[in-house]
């Protein structure tokens, strides 16, 4: 079976100075914010172009910091996409504050303004929870349209998160979503396209005050440089906890695999593009290829086409017609959030999510990493229009 995603290649490519980072840690015994903890920090500001990084426990995380620095909770609503993994809607509940799901743009997946403005409008009316903040996601690695949300959330005078867990790394003209978004956020996760050997996760920023505050709830709120300036204490004010936070740190071990695969990120990023290309090349005819934003570049953390509506069996009988052939599959999402169960009592844009629910019917994603052999991605590739051919 040809890989979905070769993390193995990648080991074998970063050899042994990957097992000396980890063995390193190790030796050293500070597993818990040692020294590689701020290198990576400062490392994630260089590559995010951001003025402030915090390393945390996941990207679930990532997402649930902000929101608690802003104070986001009951009878507040945050604006997502239902066409999105779990985790993106998960972090409103977290604080007590409501999802509220937006549809998406039909050619880049991505949250769609317009109906996101409506949303926003539709909540306002009802007067029952207030707005307060809106995720972007940037699904399968490609940048969501930041000028034209962040517009809109600037009109309503709401924060902006980009929930770029599978888009770490992707641009638009040339800037990173933290350009427009007052967060960034990612995640660690082994699959995602940079990812440790765990659970780990990021909140890019862009305010001393603010980042300050995230440091302090990655930690069981302890207090920080602006919490004690000017005070006086009876004790260490490092067992001062000022606020309520949580544990979110991520494992030095972590933090130094991370510092390893950043040395080559921007090299896989250049091949994940190249097997974009390739398959585009291949099967642009005969399928819906994915569509990046105008001016974006994708990282790729998927490859997602569509099988057109006169090809019988559809994407329901490609993935196992391929499976027979060596070839995995995975459908990313099949269930829109707003159609499970626990998610099912949160409000939807005006007139439903029609995009949404459309292309959960149809996408279908195939094997994509930046060590994808030529000889592989050609079977994939024919594998595919010999099923097209013939149920056509
Ligand atoms: C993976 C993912 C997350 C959550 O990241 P974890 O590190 O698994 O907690 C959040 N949002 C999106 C879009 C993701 O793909």
């Amino acid at each position: 079976m040809i890989p979905f995603i070769d993390l193995q290649a990648q080991r074998a490519r970063l050899g042994q100075p990957l097992e000396d980072a980890i063995l390193k840690v190790v030796r050293s015994g500070a597993y818990i914010m040692g020294p590689e903890i701020a290198e990576l920090e400062r490392q994630l500001c260089a590559f995010g172009q951001a003025p402030y990084a915090l390393s945390c426990g996941s990207g679930t995380e990532a997402l649930v910091l902000p929101l608690m620095a802003w104070g986001i909770g009951p009878g507040d609503a945050v604006f997502c996409p239902s066409f999105t993994f779990a985790a993106t809607a998960e972090a409103m509940p977290l604080v007590g504050a409501a999802p509220v799901f937006v549809d998406i743009d039909p050619a880049t997946y991505n949250l769609d303004p317009v109906s996101l403005d409506a949303a926003i409008e539709a909540v306002k009316r009802e007067g029952k929870l207030t707005p307060k903040a809106v995720i972007a996601v940037d699904l399968f690695g490609g940048p969501a349209d930041y000028p034209a949300i962040a517009a809109v959330c600037k009109k309503h005078g709401l924060k902006l998160i980009s929930d770029s867990a599978q888009g770490f790394g992707c641009t638009l003209d040339g800037q990173h979503p933290i350009h427009w978004a007052d967060v960034t956020t990612t995640s660690f996760f082994p699959a995602k396209p940079l990812g440790c050997y765990g659970d780990g996760g990021a909140v890019l920023s862009k305010d001393e005050g603010f980042h300050d505050l995230l440091v302090s709830l990655r930690v069981h709120g302890q207090a920080v440089k602006s919490d004690i300036v000017g005070k006086t204490f009876e004790h260490d004010p490092k067992y001062l906890n000022v606020r309520i936070g949580m544990n979110s740190r991520m494992d030095t071990i972590q933090a130094a695999v991370l510092l390893e695969k950043l040395k080559i990120f921007e090299d896989e990023i250049a091949a994940r593009n190249r097997v974009a290309d390739r398959y585009a090349q291949g099967l642009g005819d005969i399928v819906k290829t994915p569509t990046v934003q105008a001016g974006g570049v994708s990282v790729w953390a998927q490859y997602t086409i569509e099988v057109p509506k006169d090809v019988q069996g559809g994407r329901d009988d490609l993935g196992p017609a391929l499976r027979e052939h060596g070839v995995p599959t995975a459908v990313y999402y099949p269930i829109p959030i707003h159609k499970q169960g626990v998610y099912s009592g949160y409000p939807v844009a005006p007139g439903g999510l029609p995009v949404t629910q459309a292309k959960a019917g149809k996408v279908i994603s195939l094997p994509m990493h930046p060590y994808l052999k030529e000889d592989d991605q050609d079977l994939i590739v024919a594998a595919i229009r010999a099923f097209v051919k013939k149920n056509n």
